[in-house]
């Protein structure tokens, strides 16, 4: 009651209606419709405000995401991936059950369905990360790309382990529940390989001992991690991260696994003579990856039991490089055909140009990872020149192409 007259009587005076102190107690006081607010009552509210929302971001909860069916999910990454058919499916259903699972209410018949953290196999600019990047965007969720090979145990230069959960907190803001159902891509997986079959004697800083140390972040634990990254020191504030829902996607080249399988399969890829045969050949033999395989490179059975999901990606040809140039929502012709549009210019290629720059990325052996760095070398000049011209088109003829590019570094480092 005396709380109401107080509120009443500052009214009366033109005070703050929510602590009552009068107009020449407070500082700057706020009009509103029916009454006033104070600087320090506005700050108290901010305040109030921002642990309820704080509150709300370590607060464990598990619908995080609609879940969208496979289906739907390999529909949407048909937009941007081209080609990689079975990656694209496998991939939709181990994101569609992951997210189920987080759906779920607790389970009382001890049914407990595991996450299906992913192992992606396949050459450099093949879409791994595409895939993954692309997932996380679809279900709007925080996404981050951590490099195993800068990765230590703890007490060796380089990173912590942790460091990885640094980088996805601050994709997700500091929101520490956003960031417990992110999607990390773990690039490389395979430079963190032991080097032999055998276990070593002597420490293997940044093979084994990396994988032992993954091991942790894997096996769905609270996890202490720096928030801003880097080495861990005692006084550093640290911010727990549970790691239960995170998802896992790791990517890997495994340089020479197409020989592990074929002797596994009892193939043998002795005896081929032309290297186009053995590069045919080792394209077929990826589509039998196993675990198996994987734990022959060098990864150890531990963390390859932390991934149930193990899928491959094609090497792209001739024909999915040149899909990739135009088709994918956010194709590079389309891209450049934006930002010339912006100049005013209406840019157009010749049909035989993409030809020449999927041939050329094809030689570079960098798959589509090569097409921009091509298109660059090609339009540099007239992306340097257009802006201060009057012109309002600009056709890419292939002679222009292939002389420009032969003038550009990329030539150059080809020819060394
Ligand atoms: P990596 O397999 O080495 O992770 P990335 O996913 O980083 O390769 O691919 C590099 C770039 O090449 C991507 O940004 C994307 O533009 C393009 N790319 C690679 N593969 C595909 C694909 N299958 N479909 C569409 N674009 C692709």
């Amino acid at each position: 009651m005396a709380f109401f007259s107080t509120i009443n009587m500052a009214k009366k005076e033109g005070g703050c209606s929510f602590c009552g102190r009068s107009r020449s107690e407070v500082g700057i006081l706020i009009a509103g419709v029916s009454g006033h607010i104070c600087e320090s009552c506005v700050q108290q509210a901010h305040s109030i405000i921002k642990e309820e929302d704080l509150g709300d971001k370590t607060k464990p909860t598990s619908e995080i995401v609609n879940v969208l069916k496979p289906a739907e999910i390999k529909g949407k990454l048909d937009e941007y991936v081209i080609g990689q058919e079975d990656a694209k499916k496998v991939l939709s259903v181990g994101v569609y059950n992951h997210y189920k699972r987080l759906n779920q209410p607790p389970s009382k018949d001890e049914v407990e369905i595991e996450k299906s953290n992913v192992i992606l196999v396949g050459r450099t600019g093949t879409g791994k990360t595409l895939l993954a990047k692309t997932i996380a965007k679809m279900l709007n969720v925080p996404f981050c790309i951590a490099d195993a090979t800068v990765l230590t145990e703890a007490g060796y230069v380089g990173e912590d382990v942790e460091s990885i959960l640094s980088r996805l907190l601050q994709a997700a803001d500091y929101n520490v529940n956003a960031a417990q159902h992110g999607i990390v891509f773990i690039d490389e997986i395979d430079k963190i390989a032991r080097k032999s079959d055998n276990p070593s004697i002597t420490r293997d800083v940044s093979g084994e001992g990396v994988q032992q140390a993954l091991l942790k972040l894997l096996e769905g634990s609270i996890v202490n991690v720096p928030p801003q990254g880097g080495r861990k020191h005692p006084e550093q504030k640290m911010i727990q991260i549970d790691t239960k829902n995170i998802l896992f996607v790791c990517g890997g080249a495994f340089d020479g696994i197409e020989r592990i399988i074929a002797n596994r399969v009892n193939r043998q890829t002795i005896g081929f003579t032309s290297s186009e045969t053995e590069r045919i050949d080792s394209e077929v033999l990826l589509k039998y990856i196993n675990p198996t395989d994987i734990k022959t490179f060098g990864l150890i059975p531990e963390l390859i039991g932390r991934f149930p999901v193990l899928t491959y990606l094609e090497p792209l040809d001739a024909a999915s490089l040149k899909r990739i140039l135009t088709e994918p929502k956010n194709a590079l012709v389309k891209q450049y055909l934006r930002l010339f549009e912006i100049d005013g210019v209406k840019l157009t290629f010749d049909a035989d140009v993409l030809d020449f720059i999927v041939t050329k990325a094809i030689e570079f052996k960098l798959g589509a990872r090569g097409l921009r760095s091509i298109c660059e070398a090609i339009l540099n000049d007239a992306m340097y020149e257009l802006p201060s011209k009057n012109e309002t088109k600009y056709r890419v003829t292939l002679e222009y192409a292939e002389a420009q590019f032969m003038k550009s570094k990329m030539a150059k480092l080809r020819v060394a």
